[in-house]
Order: structure tokens, then sequence, then C-alpha cells
């Protein structure tokens, strides 16, 4: 049997410096991804691991007008607990469907936006919401979108020997929200993805629209959704289709996921918003 180094810090300083010390060692926080796809009786763990989920500077929570700002150890059901409206819409019903009342119990905010293997189901609506994360090392902090936790070529990073300590999410209110989960329930894996469209119509105007598709990777375009506002709601549908095209056609480029079911779910959405 291989035995594993657990360090157990008592702040997030010591733990930065372990951190800086160890390479390759592993961060626990609620630790259900590294527990959840085990199913031998004996769980095997990494060489190192640095268990930072009971450090109280990792889950505090402050509300500002602005925002809500939460600890990266935060557990999902702790998000759950905040006063009704405290989450942004559709946050709360999200998180509810995240794994079981067991998982929700054990895992963490920061974990799920920092799968190494997979963009977990936080992700990508923490992403449309432009919510900001806190990354430190033991020498750095700074703030960076959560977005930042995507490589150029769409794969999960986040820099070596750092930590997320913070989210910081706005409070902002979409009035068009559509998403759609994609393959098997439970633990996020290859066959399964996220289709999350959040945009604020006004006058029947698109004020703002963000539309991320999720998975073993990320797909977003930018400038496309930049191309957006200012459309009317009653835009010729030839207009709409020329934007389905060119996601199409982008999509098709990535080929990371099955396009057909890509392209119905878009097709699905654009139907609700330009209808509506
Ligand atoms: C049965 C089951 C069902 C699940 N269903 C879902 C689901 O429906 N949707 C979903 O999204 N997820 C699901 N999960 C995955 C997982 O439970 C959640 O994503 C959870 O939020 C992960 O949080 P954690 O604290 O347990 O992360 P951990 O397992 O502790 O960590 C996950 C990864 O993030 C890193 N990490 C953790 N915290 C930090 C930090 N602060 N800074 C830097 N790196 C960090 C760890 O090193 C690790 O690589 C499921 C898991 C199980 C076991």
């Amino acid at each position: 049997m291989r035995s594993s180094e657990i360090h157990v810090p008592k702040t997030l300083q010591e733990a930065l410096s372990i951190l800086e010390g160890n390479s390759g060692i592993q961060v626990l926080a609620g630790g259900s991804e590294l527990v959840g796809g085990q199913y031998e009786r004996l769980i095997s763990f990494p060489e190192g691991i640095v268990s930072i989920a009971k450090l109280r500077e990792l889950r505090k929570t402050q509300r500002t007008e602005q925002f809500l700002e939460v600890g990266a150890c935060t557990t999902l059901t702790g998000l759950l607990s905040l006063p009704k409206g405290t989450l942004p819409s559709p946050l709360r019903e999200v998180i509810g469907t995240i794994g079981n009342l067991g998982v929700r119990n054990i895992g963490t905010i920061g974990g799920n936006l920092c799968s190494m293997q997979h963009f977990m189901d936080l992700w990508p609506f923490l992403a449309c919401m432009d919510a900001q994360i806190e990354i430190k090392s033991s020498t750095l902090a700074r703030w960076a979108s959560v977005y930042h936790l995507a490589d150029e070529s769409g794969s999960p990073f986040l820099p070596p020997k750092t930590l997320i300590t913070r989210v910081r999410i706005p409070l902002v209110f979409y009035n068009f929200v559509f998403y759609k989960k994609i393959g098997p329930l439970g633990l996020p894996g290859d066959s399964s993805a996220l289709f999350v469209c959040l945009a604020s119509i006004k006058h029947g105007k698109v004020d703002a629209f963000r539309l991320i598709f999720s998975g073993a990777k990320a797909f977003r375009i930018k400038d496309l959704e930049m191309m957006l506002l200012g459309r009317k709601l009653d835009t010729p549908i030839k207009e709409v289709q020329g934007i389905l095209q060119i996601y199409r056609q982008a999509f098709a480029r990535h080929a990371w996921y099955d396009g057909r079911v890509f392209n119905n779910t878009l097709e699905e959405c654009f139907g609700r918003m330009f209808s509506s």
C-alpha cells in the first residue's frame, strides 16, 4: 500500500508556503472529486495532499450592493443556506442539481471551479456572469475573471502553486436565462456538457448576451456576443440564421463534442430568445 503525506495547514499563508515548497502536491478542499471517482473498498490518494477545507480565511461571506463575495471553501450547501434572494438567479437552482445532499455538504465552490479534468457545473454560469476569482500564491495575489480558468485551447487551467481564495459574483439580473445539462447526471465526465446562455433584454433589444458551452473543454465566441448587442427581438429570421451559422461553423472547428447536440440546443435557445 502506498502512503501519502497529508498537510493540514492552520493558516492560508502556511497552505501557500506548502504549495510553493512541494511540487506536484494536490490541493484538497471537500475532496469529492478525488473520492467520488473511486469505487474500490480502499481509496487511493496522491503522494502529497494539502487540505484547505477548514481554513477560516477561505470560508467568509461578504455582500455589498454590487456583488456577493464568498470564500473558495464555502460548501455548496453553505451557498444554498444564504438568505433567499442573495444568490443571483439561476445559481440557486443550478447548485440544487449538483450531485446529492452528501456531495453538496462537502463540495465547495472553489473545488467546483478548479477541477482540471472537466468544467464542472458552476463554471459556465459564473463565467457568463463575469464573476471574479482571487488567485493567490505565496508571493502574489490577483483578481481575474472566472473565464481565465480556461486556457487558449479551451481546456481547464489554473496557474501552478496557486489557490483560488475568493469568488466575487456580480449581483446582476438576467431576464433571459436558458441552460441545458447534456449527458448523464452525476459526476460530470466525457459525455457530459452544459449549454448556458444569459441575456439581458431591455426595451425589446439585447442589452447583454453571454453563451458558453462547456464540458471537457470550453467554447465561447466573445466577438459574436458583442455583435448581438442592440439587436431587436424581432430581428428578421434571415439575420438570426446568419448568426447561428457562424456559431455552428466555429463549433465544428473545435469538435470536442457532437456538433448536432450543440446545434439543436443553440437553435432551441435562439428560438426562445428571438420569439419572446
Ligand atoms: C457522486 C458525485 C456527483 C457529482 N455530481 C456533480 C454534478 O452534478 N455537478 C458538478 O458540477 N459536480 C459534481 N460532482 C463533482 C464535485 O463534487 C463538485 O464539483 C464539488 O463542488 C467539488 O468540490 P470539492 O471541494 O469537493 O473539490 P475537491 O474534490 O476537493 O477538488 C476538486 C479539484 O479542485 C482543486 N481545488 C479545490 N479547491 C481549490 C482551491 N481553492 N484552489 C485551487 N484548487 C482547488 C483540487 O486540487 C482538485 O483538483 C459530483 C461528485 C460526486 C462524487
